[in-house]
């Protein structure tokens, strides 16, 4: 059965619209809504049965854990403990936003949202639906992405419905996500700030915050981040990512005509100031090749526009790493595959 397809004003919201969802949620049930990053799929994150839901819809494996996505602050006091002041310094400068932080979990967590672990990541978003609907459930919410488990994150209502119809109960349709990518995770060691994932929270901006901050490399982030695996956020095309150098265009032509001499179809993920260097193939705009903010709000939406042409070969051309091209890189190397 279809999902209840909910359309909802973020600059006005109809609140007896939320309600409806807000009902659900204390049912048990699974509601989608937009965040201010992707689309997330909500459950009630103190109920062990709505949580175990989540992962029966996206397919998601068992050692994936939750993110646990909240509307005050003082809901976090209940969710975890032993917070650190430096914890408390990036919440206060980054919350409402795209930032998840691990911290040591209270009993309140049930084991399942973590997976098991000892900490939960916990998150308030800014997003005026996500924060709304929220607080109307007045419970925690546990919500990853709305996608099926390793698919691109969903960035518009279609996306949700697209990959999970039959497979929940509301979806609230607020337009497209504003970031585009999920949220900056971080745990600490000590006084040191570490980066399990790049997101929308950019380094340099946490390194303007709180100093030292590291960030794992990817294939550590395998190793040491839980639910993280080698494949992820693809498109059904296989992804080929083309490094960034003075022979990118050379390099992305090269490979496109291999591929297309093959039989193969084709498409091109392309940097703004490149676009008219690939006339002849299907070529779609990823943004400035050094605004990684534009880029990430289009990166999952070209990847899976791709695939609804039936696409088998994306070539995509990197972009420049600092602040939000690191998270896109980061998405675009597991696409592809070449994290291992
Ligand atoms: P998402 O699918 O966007 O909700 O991402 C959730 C990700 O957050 C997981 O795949 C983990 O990598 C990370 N995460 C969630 N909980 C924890 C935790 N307790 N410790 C470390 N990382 C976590
Ligand atoms: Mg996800």
């Amino acid at each position: 059965m279809k999902p209840r397809i909910l359309k909802i004003d973020p600059q006005n919201i109809d609140h007896d619209l939320l309600k409806q969802g807000v009902e659900t949620i204390h049912n048990r049930g699974l509601v989608a809504f937009p965040t201010e990053t992707v689309y997330g799929l909500g459950a009630n994150a103190l109920d062990a049965r709505a949580a175990a839901g989540i992962f029966e819809a996206k397919k998601r494996p068992l050692d994936d854990p939750l993110i646990v996505h909240i509307s005050e602050k003082e809901d976090l006091y209940r969710l975890a403990k032993n917070i650190s002041p430096l914890a408390e310094k990036l919440m206060s400068r980054f919350w409402p936003g795209p930032l998840t932080i691990i911290l040591e979990k209270t009993d309140l967590v049930p084991d399942i949202v973590t997976t098991g672990l000892g900490t939960v990541a916990v998150r308030m978003p800014s997003g005026s639906i996500a924060k709304k609907f929220i607080s109307l459930a007045g419970v925690p919410i546990a919500a990853p992405s709305a996608n099926l488990f390793g698919r691109p994150s969903p960035t518009s209502a279609k996306h949700v419905v697209n990959d999970l119809t039959g497979r929940i109960d509301i979806v609230f349709d607020g337009g497209k996500t504003k970031i585009g990518v999920e949220s900056t995770v971080v745990e600490f060691d000590q006084d040191k700030t570490i980066v399990l994932r790049p997101g929308g929270i950019s380094v340099e901006e946490l390194r303007s915050i709180v100093g030292e901050v590291k960030v794992l490399d990817e294939k550590a982030e395998l190793v040491s981040s839980p639910g993280k695996y080698p494949e992820h956020y693809s498109p059904e095309a296989k992804v080929v990512v083309i490094s960034r150098d003075s022979r990118q265009v050379e390099k992305a032509l090269l490979t496109l005509w291999e591929m297309k001499s093959y039989g193969l179809r084709v498409g091109v993920m392309a940097k703004q100031e490149h676009m008219e260097k690939y006339k002849n193939f299907d070529a779609q705009v990823l943004g400035p090749g050094s605004d990684g903010r534009t880029c990430a709000t289009r990166l999952f939406h070209i990847l899976r526009e791709f695939d609804e042409k039936n696409v088998d070969v994306i070539v995509a051309e990197a972009i420049k790493e600092d602040g939000l091209g690191l998270a896109v890189m980061n998405r675009l190397r597991k696409a592809s595959g070449t994290v291992s």
